[in-house]
């Protein structure tokens, strides 16, 4: 079982930060990977830094939804404000996933997601019916997919750890496991 976000609509010109964003949260909040429908090599690198620096196996690849939806084998959600209230699937979406093993595909827009994204869907699922964000959307649904626990999640082969603390920033390097 793999969870995958797919990001469409994104324009490397204006969605920087935002696409930069909504891979940061799939990594953070327990996604495997994200696939981002426009080439932004700006992107990759940075995520790819955050990877080496904090652990985990997070990958960002670059494709059209197309061959995304050709190449791909699971259940998909797409989150839409038009869609039907996702807290009444996600029961069914994590027996899917959690108990039978299926794939999961998240898809999230930018502006504008061509019409075929609904018609591919397994599910068109709402967080809440207001507009909103495609970063809030996500966080929110990965959230309630692992029901909170991926706040525990651990990385491996994280080079730094943050050690909590009430004031200030305590930031630990960890030692590589194969060192002796
Ligand atoms: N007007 C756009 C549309 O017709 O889809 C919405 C654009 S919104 C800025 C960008 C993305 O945020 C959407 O494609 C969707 O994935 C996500 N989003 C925004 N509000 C949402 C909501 N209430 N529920 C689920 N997803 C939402």
């Amino acid at each position: 079982m793999s969870i995958t976000v797919l990001r469409v609509g994104h324009r490397p010109e204006r969605d920087h930060r935002i696409t930069t964003h909504v891979a940061l949260v799939s990594r953070a909040f327990g996604a495997d990977s994200i696939s981002i429908w426009e080439k932004d090599e700006k992107i990759k690198k940075s995520i790819e830094s955050v990877v080496k620096r904090w652990g985990g196996n997070f990958s960002v690849s670059f494709e059209t939804y197309k061959q995304s939806f050709k190449k791909f084998n699971g259940i998909s959600v797409h989150l839409t404000m038009y869609g039907l209230p996702f807290e009444d699937k996600i029961e069914e979406i994590q027996d899917l996933v959690f108990n039978q093993n299926k794939n999961l595909m998240i898809i999230v827009g930018a502006e504008k997601v061509p019409k075929e994204i609904y018609e591919f869907a397994t599910y068109n699922l709402a967080v809440t019916g207001q507009p909103h964000s495609e970063i809030s959307a996500l966080a929110l649904f990965l959230d309630r997919l692992h029901k909170g626990k991926e706040m525990k999640k651990e990385f491996n082969n994280a080079k730094l750890k943050i050690v909590p603390c009430e004031k200030g920033k305590n930031i630990i390097a960890v030692e590589s496991e194969k060192s002796e």
